[in-house]
């Protein structure tokens, strides 16, 4: 078996002692005789690996006491509709767009309310963070949207937003659990969490108590903060396998790489090796602006279309995968998640190297 260093943006790597340790317990999951993936999620069985992907998430990111955790299906997407339909009481929210899924959500959001927005980085082709404080939001607004690391564009917040008593509402879904995070600055956090802690199919919602429970009647059950928290993410079938997963990387990050401290300084070694790269030479050049780099995306470019292409088709070759970036940015992007070693980054950047003198412009 030989597994290539995959750059991909989502579904991405996973951590190998995790896939280790599913794959042992694939026909066989503890003493259930069966596969997690054959049981019922209303069997104890299951009703402890839930409950302790919950208990381990919480500990984690030190959740207070007072958010529910929520382990759902539908992904990111699904919750730019599922939190207009729970947080707006006055109909009113503002959003902040940073790159093509907060503009997403952004549109989203307009099918149900008054929504603003209240700034872009659309200026500079997102490739910064706009500065956000009280002075811009409506007094009257439910809610203030961000997206916290901007998948597409490689650029992060590096200050949470003090949006007052207005609830902030962030889509971490490609950051989640790469660093330490203070929940408590936030009304909702929700992550697919295909980028950095399971396969893709679930998603993870994490919301404060006080803001459950003023959704319209006709919102449909399955979007209802109310009534999925109250039935513990069990109102139907959740995602079982992927929760299991979750539940593994959990533990690995807590068991394994130091709980999100340590993931953070592991995270910033690995992304270091590869920005010090790219800002010693000027073969490839990153778009987005430094005190804004994300750790978990790295976009970067030659400057020439061909090019680009040529090093995407030849790192592929070469056992580096998924290297393109995305069609609205072109040249290429490196999705460093949690599960990266930072020896595919260093052989990335050996690579680069090789493929600057090869290809000389
Ligand atoms: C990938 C991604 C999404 C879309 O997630 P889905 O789970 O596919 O709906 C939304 N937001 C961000 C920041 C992402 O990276």
């Amino acid at each position: 078996m030989k597994r290539v260093y995959n750059f991909s943006a989502g579904p991405s790597m996973l951590p190998l002692p995790v896939m280790e340790r599913a794959s042992a317990e694939m026909m066989c999951c503890g003493d259930s005789g069966m596969s997690v993936m054959e049981m019922s999620h209303r069997s104890p069985e299951f009703e402890q690996i839930i409950a302790e992907a919950e208990e381990r998430l919480r500990r984690l990111l030190s959740i207070p006491e007072n958010y529910k955790v929520m382990f759902l299906q539908g992904g990111a997407s699904t919750q730019f509709a599922a939190v207009p339909l729970n947080l707006m009481r006055n109909g009113k929210a503002d959003y902040v767009v940073t790159g093509q899924f907060s503009n997403k959500a952004y549109k989203e959001a307009q099918k149900f309310g008054d929504v603003k927005l209240v700034a872009s980085s659309a200026d500079r082709n997102h490739t910064y963070i706009p500065f956000i404080d009280r002075s811009m939001i409506r007094p009257d607004a439910d809610y203030v949207h961000i997206c916290f690391n901007n998948t597409i564009y490689g650029t992060k917040y590096n200050y949470i937003p003090d949006t007052g008593d207005i609830p902030l509402v962030a889509d971490f879904s490609s950051c989640a659990l790469s660093e330490p995070l203070d929940v408590s600055k936030f009304g909702v956090l929700y992550a697919g969490a295909q980028k950095n802690i399971a396969p893709a199919g679930l998603t993870i919602v994490i919301v404060r108590e006080d803001l459950i429970g003023f959704a319209p009647a006709n919102i449909p059950v399955m979007l209802d903060y109310k009534s999925l928290s109250e039935n513990n993410s069990m109102y139907n079938t959740p995602p079982c396998y992927p929760i299991y997963i979750a539940k593994l990387v959990f533990e690995w990050i807590e068991t394994q790489m130091g709980g999100l401290e340590g993931m953070k300084a592991y995270n910033q070694k690995k992304c270091k090796v590869l920005y010090d790269y790219l800002d010693s030479q000027d073969y490839y050049t990153a778009p987005a602006e430094k005190e804004f780099r994300s750790m978990m995306n790295v976009p970067f470019v030659t400057g020439n279309a061909d090019l680009d292409k040529l090093f995407a088709k030849t790192a592929g070759e070469n056992g580096f995968k998924n290297i393109k970036g995305h069609r609205s940015v072109g040249g290429m992007r490196a999705s460093i998640y949690n599960a990266m070693p930072i020896e595919g980054v260093e052989k990335l950047v050996e690579f680069m190297k090789d493929f600057a003198v090869k290809n000389p412009k």
